[in-house]
């Protein structure tokens, strides 16, 4: 993919992409909370799917559940945020920036 500036024909273009790195934040703190409650989901599975190992396999599986719950969360979130933000950079935002003269542009 070849850009040039539409304003002095350089092909010296930079890319801004800002939505995608604030989708991404974003969708990670909100996958985040979400990953909270599934990480609570999680550990409930895990305490009663350890409780048939006995003490110590509750407390395994209540962490490894948690870990696991809010992985998925957080992840799925940061996917999804950098997805809209990405979207929100190719349809709405100017993301594209001449190196040589600063003009804006969308490609
Ligand atoms: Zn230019």
């Amino acid at each position: 993919m070849s850009l040039r500036c539409p304003s002095c024909n350089s092909n010296q273009i930079g890319s801004l992409r800002i939505a995608m790195k604030v989708g991404a934040a974003v969708g990670t703190i909100g996958g985040a909370a979400r990953g909270i409650s599934g990480a609570l989901a999680g550990s409930e599975a895990g305490a009663a799917i350890g409780a048939i190992a006995g003490p110590i396999g509750i407390t395994i599986g209540s962490i490894s559940g948690a870990i696991l719950g809010g992985l998925a969360g957080g992840v799925g979130g940061c996917a999804l945020g950098a997805k809209l933000g990405d979207q929100l950079d190719r349809h709405v935002l100017a993301n594209n920036v001449c190196l040589e003269c600063g003009y804006r542009f969308n490609q």
